[in-house]
């Protein structure tokens, strides 16, 4: 065994990043510093979507290593807006479209937070709406859009003029009633609060009062995006047309690069001076995501995405503890009929399984949309002994007293 963990504790922050020390992977797998192979289920958290070291990431990078890696933003590059011509198209912008590309998911949040803000200005207006369970990201704007206490109550004060809203229909026309909003945020799927879908109709009826109340609808699909939910965009699912929308995750296949891309008039919103970012867009960023939108596109791997997400729901329907499962495509919920997601994801780890415990009887994975027969095979079996280790040690639920 090496000493990793000594090393870490001394000289990391203390913010996480303790279950292994990861060395290289390939594909699906990864491998420790002490040689033990993972597959891995979780994909970097819906991030790594052609899996590991895949060639088509590898030759971008070095191709454009080789070529421009870094300009500046008072110049362009052929791939960026080939990028931003390709978020047009695949987020069905039209002409009116424009992007704006960032280097994470809290960063595209808080480009759309501006673009709240220029909008909301116009009519005196600074509530911003964001849904109970919502996840926007770490830094002060973005954490102030998440309402989750343990995440944002260390940092308060917040920035003012966020109301979080009852994840109902009736919540939502209860939130709108105040004629102050300026924008609502929605995550199509929560990813981080447990997978959780949105009620139905709740998309399209954010739609009807924004655009009733004259507020933008932002969409935030850094985790659903990408092709994750097995379309482009998890909005295209819903047939609901957001003002705009931020990516990042898997966008990038494991490169940091995010984007916001507006709708209509909100693409007017921003003006010189008003934002900008000294990596945002860069040659190397865009070339990776050029490269790999690009092959999920020619390969039509989202028809795998599609394809695997019901292979593996199937699979683990009639698992014991499992109560049934969320999300879509390769964004996948499983819910357990007992509070016990942190300790199947520990006897996981040690079966050799990545995965992740969003909650305490949530477990998530997100794996790579190239996976095959002999990945979901590999996860049923792992997955299976991971949930039998637990269920043989763990009161089922009706063995618990009331
Ligand atoms: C991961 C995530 C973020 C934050 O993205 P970072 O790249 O970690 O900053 C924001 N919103 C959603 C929905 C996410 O899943």
């Amino acid at each position: 065994m090496t000493n990793w963990t000594e090393n870490a504790s001394r000289d990391l922050m203390s913010v996480g990043g303790r279950l292994a020390m990861l060395t290289h992977g390939e594909g699906s797998a990864v491998w420790d510093a002490d040689e033990n192979r993972y597959l891995d289920f979780l994909g970097g958290i819906a991030v790594n979507c052609l899996g590991h070291a895949h060639p088509v990431f590898v030759e971008a990078i070095a191709a454009q290593a080789a070529t421009l890696t870094h300009v500046s933003n008072y110049f362009a590059t052929p791939g960026q807006l080939e990028l931003a011509a390709r978020l047009k198209r695949l987020a069905g912008t039209g002409e009116q479209g424009r992007v704006f590309l960032a280097n994470s998911g809290t960063e595209a949040n808080e480009t759309a937070i501006k673009l709240a803000r220029l909008h909301g200005s116009k009519h005196g207006r600074s509530t911003i709406l964001v849904v109970e369970g919502a996840f926007h990201g770490r830094t002060m704007g973005a954490l102030s859009l998440t309402p989750k206490a343990a995440y944002r109550d260390p940092f308060l004060p917040a920035i003012p003029d966020v109301v979080t809203v009852e994840r109902s229909l009736e919540g939502l026309a209860a939130a709108f009633r105040h004629n102050d909003v300026a924008a609502i945020f929605v995550e199509p799927i929560q990813g981080e609060a447990g997978v959780v879908e949105l009620p139905d109709g709740f998309l399209a009826r954010a739609r009807s009062l924004a655009t009733e109340h004259d507020a933008l609808l932002i969409l935030d699909e850094v985790q659903t995006g990408s092709g994750r939910t097995g379309e482009w965009f998890a909005f295209q699912r819903e047939g609901v047309i957001p003002d705009a929308v931020t990516l990042a995750k898997s966008i990038g296949a494991g490169f940091p690069l995010g984007a916001l891309v507006t709708f209509g008039a909100a693409s007017d919103l921003f003006y010189p001076g008003t934002h900008n970012s000294t990596f945002g867009g860069n040659p190397l960023a865009s070339a990776v995501a050029n490269a790999v939108l690009g092959y999920i596109e020619d390969e039509h791997l989202l028809d795998n995405v599609n394809a695997r997400g019901e292979q593996l729901r199937a699979g683990v329907a009639e698992m014991p503890l499992v109560a049934g499962t969320t999300g879509a495509g390769l964004l996948i919920g499983i819910r357990l009929t007992a509070p016990v997601a942190a300790e199947i994801r520990a006897a996981a780890h040690e079966n050799g399984l990545i995965i992740n415990a969003p909650t305490d009887d949530v477990i998530r994975i997100a794996p790579a949309y190239t996976i095959g027969d002999a990945e979901v095979e590999e996860f049923l079996t792992k997955f299976g002994a991971a949930l039998a280790a637990v269920a043989a040690s763990a009161p089922t639920p009706t063995e618990t007293p009331a």
